[in-house]
């Protein structure tokens, strides 16, 4: 079968690794539990920016979210092994910006994750994933975000989404643990 992933917050924990990079930037020693209960993907809130201010301080953090020790979530590096010994077909679709996806590509490949180059996909609009899903015609999709998966409700593709606390609206299956993923695709 053909599987498809997101990457930023389906199969790494970007927002909380930002997170602790922005408590650390900005001396600001905020609770993890203030991030738990963030209902919105941006985590500039807490730290009392403005959206203006926020977008800022993510792009000019970029480098550093990107590619410094950003974890995969337990169980995902894993999940997707498995997917490649049983021959499946792995495919990532990333929204990050084009002057970063070789970099990405290569960052996830150190981290251990299956990729071949020719099934990885980066630099489009969230909006814009829709076109590649389709054409890919894949069986399965993981992603996070409310605004992708509405989407992507009209094509064949199974879609799943990776729990976090801004997509609890989203009615699909739901991925909480990487190592129930089995079970998901069994329900
Ligand atoms: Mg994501």
């Amino acid at each position: 079968m053909r599987f498809g992933f997101d990457i930023d917050d389906t199969l790494i924990n970007l927002r909380e690794h930002a997170f602790q990079i922005y408590k650390e930037k900005l001396k600001k020693d905020i609770s993890l539990d203030v991030f738990h209960a963030l209902d919105r993907v941006e985590i500039h809130e807490p730290f009392g920016l403005t959206d203006k201010q926020g977008n800022e301080m993510w792009h000019s953090s970029l480098e550093e979210i990107y590619y410094t020790d950003c974890p995969a979530f337990p169980g995902a590096l894993e999940v997707l092994l498995e997917l490649e010994r049983d021959g499946h077909e792995i495919y990532y679709i990333t929204a990050r910006p084009k002057r970063h996806g070789i970099r990405t590509r290569e960052w996830l490949k150190e981290k251990g994750f299956p990729v071949k180059d020719s099934q990885f996909y980066y630099g489009m609009e969230d909006h814009e994933k829709i076109s590649i899903i389709k054409h890919l015609k894949l069986d399965y999709y993981v992603d996070d975000k409310p605004a992708v998966l509405d989407t992507l409700q009209q094509l064949p593709v199974k879609l799943i989404v990776k729990d976090q606390s801004y997509n609890q609206d989203v009615d699909v299956s739901r991925l909480i643990h990487w190592k129930d993923f089995q079970e998901i695709l069994n329900q």
